[in-house]
């Protein structure tokens, strides 16, 4: 039988990777809008990664008893002060989007270090009394300039270590395997796997 999940977002990028991992493994993963719930989207005002992905399980915990995974993520860049992280979703919204944040982040990155990562929390409720956590965190640089129009967000400007490409040039199947959300996916499965609630 397959192992059913829902995934607390409503980023069909997101939910879109978070398949395309999760799926080989005979897992079904619901989006929040595949699901008639009531839902209200709660405010992300969480000091961690973490604290935000409980908020985002929390607030659909009681709605459901099917396995709930609920990510946080973020674009640390060292240079400035691991800016944006935590605020990731926000500091590209205030500037008016992606393209403008990369304008934004080009012009304060002048002769200084390009190091950066990406991190990403996954909190799974409703398997154990207490939520648990998933770690996956993504090392790189940041580009002298956008590359490739796959993926979302920072993709075209965040270059993986290991590669000279960014993960929007890189494609699906690359990211997926070393990105900070793939990361904290397969220590997912390994979980899983190890419960017995998934056989592969
Ligand atoms: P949240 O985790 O949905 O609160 O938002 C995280 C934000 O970080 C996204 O809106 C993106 O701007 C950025 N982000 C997180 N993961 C990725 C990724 O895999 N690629 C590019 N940007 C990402």
């Amino acid at each position: 039988m397959n192992f059913e999940i829902l995934l607390a977002t409503n980023n069909k990028h997101k939910l879109y990777e978070v398949r395309k991992i999760l799926s080989p493994h005979g897992i079904i993963v619901y989006g929040i809008s595949d699901l008639n719930l009531d839902y209200k989207e709660p405010i992300e005002d969480g000091k961690t990664y973490k604290d935000n992905a409980l908020i985002k399980a929390n607030a659909l915990k009681e709605l459901t008893d099917l396995p709930i995974i609920a990510d946080d993520s973020g674009l640390e860049i060292l240079a400035l002060d691991g800016m944006p992280g935590l605020y990731s979703a926000r500091y590209a919204k205030d500037l008016g989007g992606h393209q403008n944040a990369f304008v934004e982040i080009f012009k304060n990155l002048e002769n200084k270090p390009r190091d950066a990562r990406f991190v990403c929390d996954i909190i799974l409720v409703n398997v154990e009394d207490k939520p648990l956590l998933f770690e996956g965190i993504c090392p790189g640089l940041i580009g002298n300039e956008a590359m490739g129009s796959e993926g979302f967000g920072y993709d075209p400007i965040f270059i993986p270590e290991g590669y000279d490409v960014s993960f929007a040039l890189l494609g699906e199947d690359i990211k997926n395997n070393i990105s900070h959300r793939g990361r904290a996916l397969k220590k997912l499965l390994t979980y899983l796997r190890i419960n017995g609630l998934i056989k592969k």
